[in-house]
């Protein structure tokens, strides 16, 4: 066991998610993997992905997850007709980038995108804390039954 914080989520790199503050490197995720289930002809495109704030991080078995680079929530199962800002919208109101209700990233001033990473920062390091808060908690259990197994043993032994 460590004492030693680690920023590291198996499924989130951080050096990946600071590169996704840029909504040029959000798109190229969806460009690059050519997984993308929608790439033209509907509401959900590569484009209109980015701006909303997603990034492309699904698999083969997933090829519509996207993740928001504030709020890091994950979204899946997309239609072709949903509006990427509307279901960001939808399923996680309190977003920052989400309130900031701007059309376009590029209207953002330094100092609100400045804040995003602040935000997409202190989310991240209450995932990573959330997930050893539970990996430890997991650890003690298992440890705790363990102990209550031996004790029923002992008693057997005594009896
Ligand atoms: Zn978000």
């Amino acid at each position: 066991m460590t004492t030693e914080l680690t920023l590291k989520l198996d499924d989130i790199h951080f050096n990946v998610l600071s590169e996704m503050v840029y909504e040029e490197n959000r798109l190229s995720t969806f460009l690059k993997n050519r997984q993308w289930p929608f790439l033209e002809d509907c509401n959900c495109t590569p484009e209109k992905m980015a701006t909303a704030g997603f990034y492309w991080c699904g698999s083969e078995s997933q090829p519509d997850l996207v993740r928001c680079f504030v709020c890091l929530k994950d979204f899946e199962g997309w239609e072709p007709n949903d509006i990427p800002k509307g279901e960001h919208k939808r399923l996680s109101p309190q977003c920052p980038y989400v309130k900031l209700g701007k059309d376009d990233q590029e209207n953002c001033t330094v100092k609100e995108m400045m804040e995003l990473c602040q935000k997409s920062l202190i989310n991240f390091i209450e995932k990573v804390f959330n997930t050893q808060v539970e990996q430890y908690t997991n650890l003690a259990k298992e440890i705790s039954n363990k102990l209550e197994f031996l004790g029923e043993s002992n008693m057997d032994v005594s009896d």
